[in-house]
């Protein structure tokens, strides 16, 4: 469905995974839309190259999440391309785990800069250029709510402050008319959580589904959230995780 003719998207982390299913799907649903990468150009670019063969608009940006230059930039180059800029999806993210005794603190600094500092950054970036109507959609986690496992504490740690940043931010934004959610998907088969890993398994015996969730899944919520239907959703946290966690 056209449900999002004239908006403007940005993805990070669009190159792959969750971030480039999210990016098909708002195109399909009719946004131009542009995504952001790191180490994989050549991904982006496929991910572009199929939204403009059916006949969508897409661009592809170099932007490190943790790079707060770079992130501003994404945003100032998205709304030059498209002129303006309706709905953000904070995507890109890292998940490094560790028991606490060995977790080193480049990598803490590497996860509170990429899946919190870099969503801060892109967001407040994003929201000078948006009007009644804007939409910030988190893809938190989860393991914000349940960890069922040892080793994810810090990761945990980042995806809480999604939701809670989620909750905050949607009592600044709800009076200029702007919604802000956080998905919180369970496992999905990803190159970060592939449904053929040997922890795969157990994984999969903890949903009540029995199975990990597929990316286009994910893209789902997110288009429904990007919708005029979606308005009166906000500061929400919407779990999306085959029961992982009932
Ligand atoms: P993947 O590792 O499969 O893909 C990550 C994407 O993010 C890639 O496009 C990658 O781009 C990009 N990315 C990584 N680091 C950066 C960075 N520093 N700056 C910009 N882009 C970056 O991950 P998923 O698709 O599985 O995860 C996407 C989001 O969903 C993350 O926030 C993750 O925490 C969350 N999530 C995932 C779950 C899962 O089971 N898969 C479950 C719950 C939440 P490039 O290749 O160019 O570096």
């Amino acid at each position: 469905a056209k449900k999002l003719t004239g908006k403007v998207a940005l993805v990070t982390g669009g190159s792959r995974g969750l971030g480039a299913a999210i990016a098909k799907r708002l195109a399909e649903d009719d946004a131009a839309v542009a995504l952001t990468y790191t180490s994989s150009p050549q991904k982006a670019d496929e991910v572009v190259q199929t939204i403009e063969s059916a006949g969508g608009k897409a661009l592809a940006i170099r932007a490190d999440s943790a790079d707060v230059e770079a992130v501003k930039n994404a945003v100032a180059e998205t709304v030059k391309a498209f002129g303006r800029l309706d709905i953000l999806v904070n995507n890109a993210g890292v998940a490094v785990l560790a028991p606490i005794d060995q977790f080193s603190l480049e990598d803490f600094d590497r996860l509170v800069a990429i899946n919190i500092k870099g969503v801060f950054v892109a967001t407040q970036e994003a929201v000078r250029h948006m009007g009644e109507g804007g939409r910030i959609i988190n893809i938190g986690s989860v393991n914000s709510d349940l960890v069922p496992f040892a080793g994810g504490s810090v990761y945990a740690l980042t995806k809480g402050a999604i939701a809670s940043f989620t909750r905050g931010l949607a009592r600044d934004l709800g009076p200029r008319g702007i919604t802000v959610n956080n998905i919180q998907p369970g496992p999905v088969d990803t190159d970060m959580n592939p449904a053929d890993g040997s922890f795969a398994d157990n994984i999969k015996g903890m949903t009540a589904l029995q199975r990990y969730g597929q990316s286009d899944e994910i893209a789902g919520m997110v288009s429904y959230l990007a919708s005029a239907e979606a308005g009166f959703v906000t500061g929400a946290s919407l779990n999306i995780d085959g029961g992982f966690t009932a």
